[in-house]
């Protein structure tokens, strides 16, 4: 039988849009690709009830608001070719297609040529047409009632008398809270090129600032705290893999910037936040390379620990929990993008030489934090 549209689209946004931090994650990098410098943030029961994105870029032009949410239309590829060499986040023309099949979507845009501003709705991706309005240069967009006509996603979720969202014990969804923590380390860690403000709406606390140009390890500590912060090793270092090009002719080569718990330091559980060319992304052989690091530092540690505990009554850690950021920076050439519909996973060339080498130096940073540790206790 072969499905109606409205059903592939909606089995297809799925695919796109899991939770509502990775909808904010898309809309910030449109916000980003339209050249904002300030983006805002509001947000409602861990941004299931409301996501609300306002920024100052370029804004849409009123008549592509209605391709704009369409599937597969995007104004940043034109053909296939350009991937080799894209700049920008976005290129499936994906993002609002997906989210308007599967929440309650709505754009007020203005261009800085237009002398008003639009506001749009949408209901399964077709506009409403758009009525003008006053505003300001930018784009605001709205998502509301995530996954309201997702069943299966949403089944975890009642709504209580105190109209709060409860758990049931299939989750499919995290609470608010850890939606809404998700959004927070989305929200943080994404950028340092703008200026990024989150409100949670109705509520007083959690409300975050991230300054422009702020450092890695500044916004790891507005996120999870300076105790952290303070236990970190930072390395910055750069590689190059085929100086002379005798054994490939592309010079390939990378930077690597890392934020490392140290191996006498645990968090609750292991967080690990990559970012490849900017792009917040995930990746299997890195994060096994670090699960083994970090458990062998772990039993070095443990070794070590068991000595000083003959003198003084410490526990031993059980199993540690790492902390780490990595950022990576390969020449655009050297990197596929395009692997997987949520933008997670792009492909490097060299993947081997890449994980070797972060594997040395990940045991270069925690051999060296062990010996330190243990000096000062020496003395
Ligand atoms: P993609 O980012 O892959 O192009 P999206 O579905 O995320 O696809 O967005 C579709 C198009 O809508 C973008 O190509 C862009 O032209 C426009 N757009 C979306 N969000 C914004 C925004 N905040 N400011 C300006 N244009 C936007
Ligand atoms: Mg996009």
């Amino acid at each position: 039988m072969r499905l109606d549209e409205e059903t592939v689209n909606r089995i297809a946004a799925g695919e796109v849009i899991h939770r509502p931090a990775n909808a904010l994650k898309e809309l910030l990098e449109n916000s980003i690709d339209a050249g904002s410098t300030t983006i805002s943030i509001q947000v409602k029961s861990g941004g299931l009830k409301l996501l609300q994105v306002t920024d100052n870029g370029h804004g849409i032009k009123k008549e592509d608001l209605k391709i704009a949410v369409e599937r597969f239309t995007t104004s940043k590829l034109s053909k296939y070719e350009d991937l080799t060499s894209i700049s920008t986040f976005g290129f499936r023309g994906e993002a609002l297609a997906s989210i308007s099949h599967v929440a309650h979507l709505n754009i007020t845009t203005m261009t800085a040529d237009s002398a008003c501003a639009y506001k749009a709705h949408y209901k399964d991706s077709k506009l409403i047409p758009p009525v003008a309005c006053a505003g300001v240069k930018g784009t605001t967009i709205t998502v509301e009632d995530l996954f309201y006509n997702v069943p299966n996603r949403l089944k975890a979720w009642k709504h209580s008398s105190d109209d709060l969202l409860v758990m049931t014990p299939s989750q499919a969804l995290k609470n608010p809270t850890e939606e809404y923590n998700k959004i927070v380390e989305v929200t943080y860690t994404f950028v340092s090129t703008v200026a990024l403000k989150l409100q949670q709406a109705g509520e007083n606390s959690g409300d975050v600032r991230t300054r422009v140009n702020s450092s890695s390890k500044e916004n790891i500590r507005n996120i999870y705290g300076a105790a952290l912060a303070r236990e970190l090793i930072e390395s910055l270092k750069v590689k190059v893999l085929y100086p002379d090009c005798r054994h490939k002719c592309l010079i390939s080569g990378f930077q690597l910037n890392m934020q490392l718990s140290n191996p006498n330091y645990s968090v609750k559980r292991t967080i690990f936040i990559l970012f490849i060319n900017g792009r917040l992304v995930e990746s299997g052989p890195i994060k096994r390379v670090l699960e083994s690091v970090y458990s062998q530092a772990c039993l070095h540690h443990m070794n070590f620990v068991c000595i000083v505990q003959l003198t003084e009554e410490q526990y031993l850690p059980k199993g540690s929990h790492p902390f780490v950021y990595m950022s990576l920076k390969f020449p655009p050439s050297q990197l596929d993008v395009n692997v997987h519909p949520t933008k997670q996973e792009v492909r490097f060339l060299d993947e081997e030489e890449v994980v070797q080498y972060i594997q040395d130096e990940i045991e270069k940073c925690l051999l060296g934090a062990n010996a330190s540790r243990t000096f000062s206790i020496q003395t």
